[in-house]
């Protein structure tokens, strides 16, 4: 199975719904230890991603993707804008020119999301930010993939790691970003921003079960 530019946009359309649902989730955790705007900032960068979406829906996948990402860049204000949006416009480069996403492009995506993140966030995993929920989604679906499993399959395995990670995020010091100025004290929360990745790759699953 592979996944076409329908199932694409069913993943963007399904996040965006997702962080309005939670957005007062996001919320009140990034109220507990950061400035209280991650859901604010993800639905409003979403909704506007919606109202983007029918002018670039005949593009290719690429174009699209990088449409999306453009489109939270300049729309949000907080660091989450700029690190999705780099992370969706990485994933759109690095999609140039396909009509259809295997499992191994699937792969590619992830990994140059994550690149994306990295340069513009200057993390690593530890820091307590939505690397320690995407870096493990992306290697428990690598490893799902290795093993023979599904997109589907290698998706509901992705987003369970991403979840883990979230209950990693409580046990560790925020060492970047605005809860990095609690210290010890942002220790017992969970991170908005590994918490909203859980859903990104949640409406993946959701999109490929579709598919
Ligand atoms: P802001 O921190 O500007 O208020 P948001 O509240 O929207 O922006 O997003 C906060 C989330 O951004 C954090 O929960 C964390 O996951 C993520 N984040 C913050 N700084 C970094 C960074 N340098 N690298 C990766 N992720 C980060
Ligand atoms: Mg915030």
């Amino acid at each position: 199975m592979a996944v076409n530019k329908k199932d694409v946009l069913v993943f963007i359309k399904a996040f965006k719904e997702k962080m309005k649902e939670h957005r007062q989730y996001l919320t009140d955790l990034d109220q507990a230890i950061g400035d209280g705007d991650h859901g604010i900032n993800m639905d409003r960068g979403m909704k506007a991603v919606g109202e983007k979406l029918p002018a670039v829906e005949d593009k290719n996948i690429d174009d699209i993707l990088k449409a999306v990402g453009m489109t939270l860049v300049s729309t949000v204000g907080g660091a989450s804008g700029p690190l999705y949006g780099t992370a969706f416009m990485r994933a759109g480069m690095k999609m140039k020119g396909k009509e259809t996403l295997e499992a191994a492009d699937i792969s590619e995506m992830f990994e140059a999301a994550i690149g994306g993140i990295i340069s513009r966030g200057k993390a690593t995993t530890g820091e307590k930010t939505m690397l320690d929920a995407i870096v493990p989604a992306k290697e428990a679906y690598n490893k799902a993939i290795a093993e023979g499993k599904s997109i589907t399959e290698a998706l509901t395995i992705s987003e369970q790691a991403a979840w883990d990670g979230v209950e990693y995020t409580k046990t560790i010091i925020a060492t970047k970003g605005r809860a990095s100025y609690l210290g010890e004290r942002s220790i017992g929360h969970q991170d908005p921003g590994a918490t909203s990745i859980s859903y990104l790759i949640q409406a993946g699953k959701e999109a490929a079960e579709q598919a």
